[in-house]
């Protein structure tokens, strides 16, 4: 009574730790180590406070039109949410009927299977191949018909990037929608956006964030790409005012500023890149990243537990229980300096 059923089995998503000391070096939820475009701190501190009186534009024209513009396409296939994690909600309201499923490859992001549970329909994995590479997707489960995939391409955690091919492949051949989440893409220069925006495009959505490259994970905007059918859709079910006033400004001037990004993630990836080859050169497995983390297996201690030590020494990394992930940490790329402080304090805990 009062409560769903649906609701009262649920097992919610839970999202890294937000430690209140700002001291903490945290890179546990994969943020951003620097700041966001100079454009950014240029429009609050010019903002006008009287527009705030107003609803905000509930189709989020300017933007749309920039997006739809950077990513050649027209503005109707556009869509824009509070967060990437906001269009995958409306995603599994949309493309999912009762007696369907949601399916995506295991492990992958974790707020998958709780959409799934919120939706009250069955979610079915996938399991990836022991180095995460691409596998077949399950597309049917007990006579169930997935008919949302959702694909996190570079993989979260893994860090692992799936060949484009080998995507494009399977939603031709796909019946359902296939939501290819890109939060981390702009870590690895590649990116399935072309798919989304064929003229022929049926049934592939490519989403992105600016809670990562960008450095704006307290902004909370998201946006996706895909045919102007399902695009419709979203905008049919989402809340009229999903994104508001202030971050419809303040994103459209981070976006603007391009290079800065760029420059950001090239930096990020460099450290990853020099991060990996020292813990790979201590004995640690760390497959190949193409993001803005690393899902490192300790070459001596078990994971559980220099996770707990790292935390004793304000150094917060994330760390997922389960079969398929409980050895291994999942750190962020910091800045250099937090990664030599990591770095330096593994030395002292993965002893044998
Ligand atoms: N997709 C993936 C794979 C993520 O890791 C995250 C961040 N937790 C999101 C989507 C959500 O990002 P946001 O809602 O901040 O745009």
């Amino acid at each position: 009574m009062m409560i769903a059923d649906s609701v009262r089995r649920l097992e919610p998503y839970v999202p890294g730790e937000q430690p209140k000391n700002r001291s903490v070096i945290k890179l546990n939820t994969n943020e951003n180590p620097y700041p966001p475009s100079p454009l950014v701190a240029k429009v609050l501190a010019a903002y006008d406070v009287d527009r705030l009186r107003r609803y905000p534009d509930p189709v989020f024209t300017e933007l749309r039109a920039l997006l739809a513009e950077r990513h050649s396409t027209n503005a109707d296939r556009v869509f824009i949410g509070n967060g990437s994690d906001e269009v995958l909600t409306l995603a599994a309201r949309s493309f999912v009927d009762s007696g369907e499923a949601i399916g995506s490859f295991d492990p992958s992001y974790s707020l998958y299977k709780t959409l799934a549970a919120i939706r009250d329909v069955p979610f079915v994995p996938s399991p990836l191949a022991d180095d995460f590479s691409w596998t077949a997707p399950v597309v049917e489960a007990g006579g169930t018909r997935v008919a949302l995939f959702l694909l996190t391409n570079p993989n979260a955690p893994t860090s692992v990037m799936y060949p484009e091919d080998k995507i494009a492949a399977f939603a031709a051949s796909f019946p359902g929608v296939v939501v290819v989440d890109e939060a981390y893409a702009d870590f690895s220069g590649r990116t399935c956006m072309a798919l989304a925006a064929a003229k022929d495009n049926r049934n592939v959505i490519v989403m992105r964030t600016l809670s990562k490259s960008y450095s704006l994970a307290g902004l909370r905007l998201g946006y996706c790409v895909g045919p102007e059918g399902l695009i419709e859709a979203l905008y049919k079910v989402k809340d009229s005012y999903n994104v508001d006033a202030l971050a419809q400004d303040v994103a459209l001037a981070a976006l603007s500023d391009l290079q800065w990004m760029k420059r950001n993630a090239s930096k990020i990836a460099a450290t990853r890149d020099r991060t990996a080859d020292e813990l790979r050169r201590r004995g640690w497995n760390v497959p190949t990243s193409s993001s803005n983390f690393l899902f490192a297996r300790p070459a001596h201690r078990p994971a559980a537990e220099i996770f707990e030590a790292l935390r004793a020494r304000n150094i917060f990394v994330r760390y997922f229980p389960g079969p398929r992930t409980g050895d291994r940490l999942r750190i962020t790329i910091g800045t250099d300096a937090d990664m030599d402080q990591l770095l330096s304090a593994l030395a002292e805990l993965d002893v044998p």
